[in-house]
C-alpha cells in the first residue's frame, strides 16, 4: 500500500480523498493555487504544496507543478479526482513515466473512452447498445443529412471531445440542421480544439442512467447499480439518486451484465461509470467517464462501500476480493448538489459564505470544503457542498432530504438550495415521473 499520496484536485473532492487516505493510514499531500491557501484541503493535508496563480491552466492543470510536488515530497501515487486533469492520457501516461501509480484507469483507456466516437465503436462491437445515428464521425454536411433522415428527426450534432454538455446542438427538422452542424462544430472547435463531429438520433424523453463499475489489476470487474441522474440543466447534473425510481432489479442485473462483460474484455482497471440514455425499456450507451463521478455518494451509501479507498486499493495492486453477488442495495439515496449560483439565472454568485450551518442527524452525510468566513473563488466550478441522504425507501429519502434542505443555512452567497426545496416538494418528483427535460421546463415555471 502506499505511504503518501499527492491529491491533484481541489475542494470538496480533495477533501473527500483525503478522508479515505487518512482512513487507510496514507499521508496525503494537498496542491493549490494561490486563490486556495485557507481551502480545507490545504488545512487538512499532511503537506501541501502551492502550484500557481488562480487560473486553472497555471496550476491545477499545471502538469510540470503537481508532478515536481510530487517529488519534493516523495509520493508515491497521484489521485486526480474529478475534472481538472483526471480525464487527461497524457497526464496519466507522464505521471507513470516518472514512477509514480496514477489512480485510475490505463492511459489507453482513457484515451479511447476520451473519443466519444472510439467510445461508441469500442462498446459497440463489446455487445453494449447505442443509441442510434451516424457510424463514427461525419466529415460533411450532406453525410449528416443522409443519417438524419435514415433515423429520424430530431437529431443531435454532438462533437467527438465533447464534455460539459459542450458542443451540443439539436435540429429538430432538416431546415434546422446546417445551423446545427456548423454551430457544434464550431463551439467544439473553441472549447475542445477538435471539431470532429457525429450524430445522434435525439430522444424526447429518456431518463440518464449511470452504471457505476469497478475493475482491478486481475481481471476482476463488478458493478455497483445505477444511478438516475435525470435532473439537468444544460446538460449538467443537479439531483442524482440510486437507485433510478424506474428501473427493475431484472433491468438493473441485465444491463450491468452486459456492462462488466464489456469492461473485463477490455482488461478495464480502476473506478469508470457507463452513461445511457433510458427509454422505452431500452438503454443507449452515450458516454463513458473514466473516473470518479460528483454523485458517488449516493451509490457508496446503497452499496456501503468506499469507492474512494477501493480506487487506492485497486491502484496498489490489491484485489477487489468480493464478487457480483456480494455486492447488495439497501435503500434509497438522494444527492442534491449545492452550487454557488442564483436559483434562477443559475449565474454564479462568489463571494464570502457569512454563516455555514450544516445539517445532520439519521442518514445525513455532507461533502464540502466550505466554512463560515470561506471565500468562495470566482475561478472554478460553483459547486460548494453534496447534500446527501439514505433511507430505507424512496419516500423516506425524500422526506429526509426535505428535512435536511430545511435546517442547511448558507449565508453570504446565493445557492440553488431554495430551487431543491421545489423540486423534492414537486408532485411529479416525488412520483418519480420525469425525464432529462424535466428540469429545464419545471425551472422555466417555477421562479423564486
Ligand atoms: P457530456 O460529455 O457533454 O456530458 P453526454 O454525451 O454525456 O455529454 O450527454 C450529456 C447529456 O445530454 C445527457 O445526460 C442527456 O441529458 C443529453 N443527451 C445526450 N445525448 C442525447 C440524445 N441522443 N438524445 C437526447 N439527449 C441526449
Amino acid at each position: 500500500m502506499f505511504s503518501k499520496i499527492l491529491i491533484a484536485n481541489r475542494g470538496e473532492i480533495a477533501l473527500r480523498i483525503l478522508r479515505a487516505c487518512r482512513e487507510m493510514g496514507i499521508r496525503t499531500v494537498a496542491v493549490h493555487s494561490t486563490a486556495d491557501e485557507s481551502a480545507m484541503h490545504v488545512r487538512l493535508a499532511d503537506e501541501a504544496v502551492c502550484i500557481g496563480p488562480p487560473a486553472a491552466r497555471d496550476s491545477y492543470l499545471n502538469v510540470a507543478a503537481i508532478l515536481s510536488a510530487a517529488t519534493i515530497t516523495g509520493a508515491e501515487a497521484i489521485h486526480p479526482g474529478y475534472g481538472f486533469l483526471s480525464e487527461n492520457a497524457d497526464f496519466a501516461e507522464t505521471v507513470e513515466a516518472h514512477g509514480l501509480t496514477f489512480i485510475g484507469p490505463t492511459a489507453a483507456h482513457i484515451r479511447t473512452m476520451g473519443d466519444k466516437i472510439t467510445a461508441k465503436t469500442t462498446m459497440q462491437a463489446l455487445g453494449v447498445p447505442l443509441v442510434p445515428g451516424s457510424d463514427g464521425e461525419l466529415t460533411n454536411l450532406d453525410e449528416a443529412r443522409d443519417v438524419a433522415s435514415k433515423v429520424g428527426y430530431p437529431v443531435l450534432i454532438k462533437a467527438a471531445a465533447g464534455g460539459g454538455g459542450r458542443g451540443m446542438k439539436v435540429a429538430h427538422s432538416e431546415a434546422e440542421l446546417a445551423e446545427a452542424w456548423s454551430v457544434a462544430r464550431t463551439e467544439a472547435l473553441a472549447a475542445f480544439g477538435n471539431d470532429a463531429v457525429y450524430l445522434e438520433k435525439y430522444l424526447n424523453r429518456p431518463r440518464h442512467i449511470e452504471l457505476q463499475i469497478l475493475g482491478d489489476t486481475h481481471g476482476n470487474v463488478v458493478h455497483f447499480g445505477e444511478r438516475d441522474c435525470s435532473l439537468q440543466r444544460r446538460h449538467q447534473k443537479l439531483l442524482e439518486e440510486a437507485g433510478s425510481p424506474v428501473l427493475s432489479p431484472e433491468e438493473r442485473d441485465a444491463i450491468g451484465a452486459t456492462a462488466t462483460a464489456a469492461l473485463a474484455t477490455m482488461g478495464y482497471r480502476n473506478a469508470g461509470t457507463l452513461e445511457f440514455l433510458y427509454q422505452d425499456g431500452q438503454f443507449s450507451f452515450i458516454e463513458m467517464n473514466t473516473r470518479l463521478q460528483v454523485e458517488h455518494p449516493v451509490t457508496e451509501v446503497v452499496c456501503d462501500i468506499d469507492l474512494v479507498r477501493e480506487q487506492i486499493r485497486i491502484a496498489a495492486g490489491e484485489k477487489l476480493g468480493y464478487t457480483q453477488s456480494d455486492i447488495t442495495f439497501s435503500g434509497h439515496a438522494i444527492e442534491c448538489r449545492i452550487n454557488a449560483e442564483d436559483p434562477d439565472t443559475f449565474i454564479p454568485s462568489p463571494g464570502t459564505i457569512e454563516v455555514f450551518h450544516p445539517p445532520g442527524g439519521p442518514g445525513v452525510r455532507i461533502d464540502s470544503a466550505i466554512y463560515a468566513g470561506y471565500r468562495v473563488p470566482p475561478f472554478y466550478d460553483s459547486m460548494i457542498a453534496k447534500l446527501i441522504v439514505h433511507a430505507p425507501t424512496r419516500a423516506a429519502a425524500i422526506a429526509r432530504m426535505q428535512r435536511a434542505l430545511d435546517e442547511i443555512v448558507v449565508e453570504g452567497v446565493k445557492t440553488v438550495i431554495p430551487l431543491h426545496r421545489r423540486i423534492l416538494a414537486d408532485p411529479e418528483f416525488q412520483r418519480g415521473d420525469y425525464t432529462i427535460h424535466w428540469l429545464e421546463q419545471f425551472t422555466s415555471r417555477n421562479r423564486s
